[in-house]
């Protein structure tokens, strides 16, 4: 069966991790000559957006895909301010931060690491394609 995915981006690359460790190796297409955001910024996963699935979100990753993802730090202390209330909420681990950016600890590259070489290669010389699922080679 052959899989296209549309997007380098989080979901895209996830995709192809998964995909790849139950045997297939889907063509990845990304519209940017850039893999993951251009520009570097911090992102964070709060374990509390997981319930219901899960509240340790790294620890599930890695037991469905066995990927390991590095965060950047944990978050132990969550300070919110408004105008009628201040509340610090403190926990061994209430998540976790990431790079997003051309890092190679971002986490898309993080990801890329996870894709086999073969694919990795191919995915690099595919770059700069706008695809669109209307279309057939
Ligand atoms: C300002 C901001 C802050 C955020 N902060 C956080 C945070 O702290 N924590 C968190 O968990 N989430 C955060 N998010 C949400 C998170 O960024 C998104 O949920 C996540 O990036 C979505 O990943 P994605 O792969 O679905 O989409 P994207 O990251 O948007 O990736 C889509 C990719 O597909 C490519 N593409 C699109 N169309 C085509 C096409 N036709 N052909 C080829 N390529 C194509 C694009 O170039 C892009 O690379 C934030 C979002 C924003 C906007």
């Amino acid at each position: 069966m052959k899989v296209a995915i549309l997007g380098a981006g989080m979901s895209g690359l996830a995709a192809g991790v998964v995909l790849e460790r139950h045997g297939f190796v889907p063509d990845i297409y990304e519209q940017n000559s850039f893999i993951s955001d251009h520009y570097s910024h911090i992102g964070v996963l709060f374990n509390m957006a997981y319930r219901g699935t899960t509240k340790q979100p790294l620890k599930y990753i890695k037991k469905t895909t066995s990927v390991e993802i590095s965060p950047l730090e944990k978050i132990t202390e969550l300070i919110i301010h408004s105008n009628s209330y201040h509340v610090t909420i403190t926990n061994e681990i209430i998540g976790y931060s990431f790079i997003h950016g051309q890092e190679p600890i971002s986490l898309g590259n993080q990801l890329l690491g996870h894709i086999k070489k073969s694919k990795f290669l191919a995915l690099l010389a595919m770059m700069n394609v706008h695809a669109s699922y209307r279309e057939r080679p």
